[in-house]
């Protein structure tokens, strides 16, 4: 046994040379013929121009020779959006060129792969980060179930990997196809899909949600913290107790915008059929080989259309993949679709992640116009596992943060119906709790909160603090919560410095503001923060005296 220690040590030394070092990202690599579903590209025909029903007639037309096959993206036909199947004798960007050239058509694209937000890229970090965890920080969920605990009538759509819909904890809340009969073969509600008793697997175009648990976790753990039975004795409890989950699985490891699309306008189909889709979540964003330019029009459009229906579309922020070096992306600066049109569509919030210690998660996007507001999404957050199991999903991530907002629409809807998607995005962010790593990270500057949303609390100014100094040639900016405007002194080293200014798209509903600057005049920046050196900032309310803690900062 004593000569086998060495060999032992020899081997434990070679295998630890294999693992794995930290990946570092390459910042928006440029598109290449793998990135986009091989061969296919998204039309959609003018509305005056609206072609018939029948594919093969659009293939012929539109592309002759070189496609072999088109789809409509709804079921009705009436989107007049289609996804059409080159033979691969020309390239999807002569394709799109051809196909714009013709003027039946809106616009044509590629179709972009898009994969779940679960995936970090730099876990050796991330878990050494993780030993951080300490206490406690939530939603406030405990004090929302005393007002509801959620309601059957209200249905979420879950856009995702497929539902473990037999899971104990979790059938019960599975939504249910009212005017389809189960497996008779027969499409019962006429509306497109036979025995879509459950939702619809848009992947396979068939009516299993669920095939096993490696494939379909992701839309399991993501269901389960929105709506894992509540109450019910055994396991977690969702967000909401009751709600009923409509599985749209059109993701496998990877999937594509056209099926995304599919899936929303499933949703839309049944809201106008009178079932109550009060929103969709959406724990996904562009492939990686997209991040270059993920923006799709498409799927734009289709989630407009899904505000017209009066339906939510929140998504999660993402976990900074497409960057550079494994930190969350400013989605302001680099958007990422669908996330990133937080900042223009009504109906979508993005949402980003914070952990157990308040800290936006270091891989987590963010964006002070484009991301709405964060929610818990660490790597201790406990959901559900296919198989009737339970798991934290180690590290966590934004996938897991947006299911927290989801689940407190779902309560908002049984409280206050008549809301509007834009009324209870507004309701989200004004009621979300500011908190110090989020000052001008989030347009709430804040984390979700239930009890706030149900109840229309918007929390007060927060006391003095400070959470990011920075410094151009002239000016020093400083994020932080509790400022009020036209009272605010910045000191360095004790030292008053000119005047601050304000700028309104950071003030909060309670008429704080979370970002001041000040012009550095003939002191300026080398002389008031020389660099290398640390120096104290502090920031002053002249009306009441108060004072933050201070900052330390080194240019
Ligand atoms: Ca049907």
């Amino acid at each position: 046994m004593r000569r086998l220690i060495p060999l032992l040590l020899a081997f434990v030394f070679c295998a630890l040379l294999l693992i794995p070092q930290a990946k570092s990202f390459a910042r928006k690599p440029a598109p290449t013929a793998a990135s986009s579903k091989a061969n296919q590209l998204l039309v959609k025909f003018k509305r005056q121009a609206r072609p018939p029903r029948g594919s093969a007639q659009i293939t012929r037309e539109l592309l002759p020779d070189v496609a072999l096959d088109a789809a409509s993206l709804d079921a009705e036909g009436d989107s007049g959006a289609y996804v059409v199947q080159l033979d691969g004798s020309i390239s999807v960007a002569e394709a799109i060129t051809r196909a714009q050239s013709d003027s039946r058509i809106e616009y044509a694209e590629p179709n972009r792969l898009i994969e779940p937000h679960d995936t970090v890229p730099n876990d050796l970090l991330f878990n050494q980060q993780w030993s951080l965890f300490n206490q406690g920080v939530d939603i406030g969920a405990t004090r929302a179930w005393d007002l509801t605990t959620g309601s059957d009538d209200v249905v979420i759509a879950i856009t995702d990997t497929g539902v473990d819909i037999n899971h104990s904890d979790l059938a019960a809340n599975i939504w249910t196809n009212p005017a389809e009969i189960s497996n008779n073969g027969i499409d019962d509600d006429n509306n497109g899909f036979i025995d879509d008793v459950n939702g619809w697997n848009f992947q396979g175009n068939n009516k299993q949600v669920f095939s096993d648990a490696a494939t379909d976790r992701h839309g399991t753990f993501v269901s389960g913290i929105i709506g894992a039975v509540g109450n019910n004795g055994i396991g977690v409890s969702g967000v909401a107790w009751r709600v009923k989950l409509m599985p749209l699985k059109f993701i496998d490891r990877t999937g594509d915008t056209a099926d995304a699309i599919r899936a929303i306008n499933y949703a839309i189909a049944q809201k106008r059929k009178g079932v109550n889709v009060r929103a969709i979540n959406a724990s996904w964003g562009p492939g990686r080989s997209e991040c270059a330019d993920s923006f799709s029009r498409s799927l734009r459009d289709a989630i407009s259309a899904a505000n017209d229906a009066g339906i939510l579309f929140v998504c999660s922020a993402g976990n900074g993949v497409c960057g550079e070096n494994g930190f969350g992306d400013n989605l302001d600066d680099a958007p990422e679709y669908p996330a990133a049109w937080a900042g223009e569509l009504p109906n979508v919030i993005s949402v980003g992640a914070v952990a157990r210690t308040d800290d936006l998660l270091f891989f987590s996007n963010y964006g002070h116009t484009s991301v709405s507001l964060a929610a818990p999404g660490d790597g201790q957050v406990t959901s559900i596992f296919p198989g009737d199991g339970y798991t934290t999903w180690s590290p966590g991530g934004t996938s897991f943060a947006a299911p927290h907002v989801t689940g407190i629409a779902a309560l908002l809807a049984v409280r206050e119906p008549a809301l509007t998607p834009t009324q209870v995005k507004q309701r989200l962010i004004s009621t979300a709790e500011p908190i110090l790593s989020l000052a001008s990270k989030v347009v709430s500057s804040g984390r979700a909160n239930a009890y706030n949303a149900l109840i229309n609390r918007v929390p007060p100014a927060s006391t003095l603090g400070i959470g990011a100094v920075r410094t151009n040639k002239k000016f020093v900016y400083i994020d932080g919560l509790g400022f009020m405007q036209g009272a605010m002194t910045v000191e360095v080293n004790g030292v008053a410095i000119g005047k601050s200014r304000y700028d309104e798209s950071y003030l909060l509903p309670n008429g704080s503001t979370t970002h001041i600057f000040v012009k550095l005049g003939k002191a300026g920046v080398r002389e008031t923060f020389p660099q290398f050196q640390q120096v104290s900032v502090t920031v002053f309310n002249q009306q009441t005296g108060e004072r933050s803690p201070v900052y330390r900062f080194t240019r």
